[in-house]
């Protein structure tokens, strides 16, 4: 029977790998809705395309402009909070939340209903709120499947044998646009070429995170709330192929990988639908052509972000909530040209330190939004208000 999927975030690079797998597959997902940010045409398009009962965009403004390009189809809409909760509230069996940001947090943790299944892929969600989300999540009886193609080979890999015996969970790093850089070369990098990725096509913040390897740092954090790991038993890889995705390192030595090519459709498709593998008319892994598979160590120097993010894992507390609300303002910032590269991760640094002490992780939404703010607010102080 098919299952009904609200889509958050679907006018973005997870949200439109999402509708290309739901396309391929009409007999299994039927649409109940979608939600975007503020691209009207975007969403209106994905909407019909999908099929879609109700689309909502975050943009208040954007109400008249959405009624208009919608009319007729007899697709219900709405923009602004509200509407985009009344999406997440429709029945659906099925959200992926793909929302970039902390601006999913809300919806992403409003769609937290008896039953359902959240394939995730908004990472900033679980290291803004992470404790209070995944508790949630336990007593509301949701199931929580990450998209984050690292954390989906985890979560298979990890089905090997029992929480207790992992040594290690490693999730691999592509290394970004500017592995093989010198420091002074990444120093002096404007923001097309940190989003200029050698393998993955993505949004514009995800981007730059995979430049400063926050990403990897924010997914560290993400792997720590999805599986129960601290931070001891968490590690980074450099593997610039991408073919393995995670590691488990078992405590008697043995291995267990989660390979594919990296193509988002095959962890969306696995996310939403579960052990019940969809057929996927994607190449194979082809591994005798590929010949070899290359590792290194992250480079902590060259990239502080990985190193800061760590930190904040192993500090606890709101640490993690500081770090990322402060790498979103510096990165807003790096993208409009009014800082350079490295300053993102001394912001962030800055930000990190100003707070005495981290205290308890939130224990609600409400309250990581709060220290979401207030890390938001000093980390803008410590941006000129002129371009470089
Ligand atoms: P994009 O920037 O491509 O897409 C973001 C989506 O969110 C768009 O649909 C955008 O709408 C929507 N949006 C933005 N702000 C709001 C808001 N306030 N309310 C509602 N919707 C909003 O991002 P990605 O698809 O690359 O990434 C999405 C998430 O998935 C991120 O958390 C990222 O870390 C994670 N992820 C992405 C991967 C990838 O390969 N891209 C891999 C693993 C994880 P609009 O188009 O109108 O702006
Ligand atoms: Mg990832």
């Amino acid at each position: 029977m098919a299952r009904s999927l609200t889509i958050l975030g679907a006018t973005g690079s997870i949200g439109r790998s999402t509708a290309e797998v739901v396309l391929a597959h009409r007999d299994e997902f039927h649409v109940e809705a979608v939600v975007g940010g503020s691209n009207v045409q975007a969403l209106a398009d994905k909407a019909k395309s999908l099929g879609a009962r109700f689309a909502a965009l975050a943009d208040e403004g954007a109400n008249a402009e959405l009624k208009d390009a919608l009319a007729g189809t007899g697709i219900g809409c709405g923009a602004g909070r509200s509407a985009v909760l009344e999406a997440v509230d429709r029945p659906s069996d099925i959200v992926l939340a793909a929302i970039s940001g902390t601006a999913g947090l809300e919806p992403t943790h409003a769609a937290l209903k008896p039953g359902r299944r959240i394939a995730l892929a908004n990472k900033e969600s679980l290291v803004c709120a992470g404790t209070a989300f995944m508790a949630d999540a336990r007593r509301r009886g949701v199931e929580v499947v990450p998209v984050d193609s690292e954390h989906n080979a985890l979560d298979h890999a990890l089905t090997a044998g029992h929480n207790r015996n992992v040594e290690k969970a490693v999730i691999t790093a592509s290394g970004g646009p500017f592995r093989t850089w010198p420091r002074e070369r990444i120093a002096a990098a404007g923001a097309r070429e940190a989003s200029a990725h050698p393998i993955w096509s993505m949004g514009s913040k995800i981007n730059i995170d995979s430049a400063t390897l926050m990403n990897k740092g924010l997914e560290l954090i993400e792997a720590h709330h999805l599986f129960g790991l601290e931070a001891e038993r968490l590690d980074v890889l450099v593997h610039p192929e991408a073919i393995i995705h995670g590691l488990v390192q078992w405590t008697d030595g043995a291995l267990t990988a989660g390979l594919a090519l990296p193509d988002m459709k095959v962890p969306i498709a696995n996310a939403m639908r579960g052990a019940e593998r969809i057929p996927m008319n994607l190449p194979r892994l082809d591994l005798a052509a590929i010949g070899r598979l290359t590792f290194e160590r992250a480079d902590e120097l060259r990239f502080p972000c990985l190193a800061l993010a760590r930190a904040a894992l192993k500090a606890g507390g709101a640490a993690p909530t500081i770090l990322n609300a402060a790498n979103e303002i510096a990165v807003e910032a790096y993208m409009a040209g009014h800082i350079g590269f490295y300053a993102i991760s001394e912001i962030v640094e800055e930000v990190c330190s100003s707070f005495s002490g981290t205290g308890n992780a939130p224990a609600t939404v409400a309250e990581a939004l709060a220290v979401d703010g207030e890390a938001r607010d000093r980390a803008r102080r410590l941006v000129p208000g002129k371009r470089l």
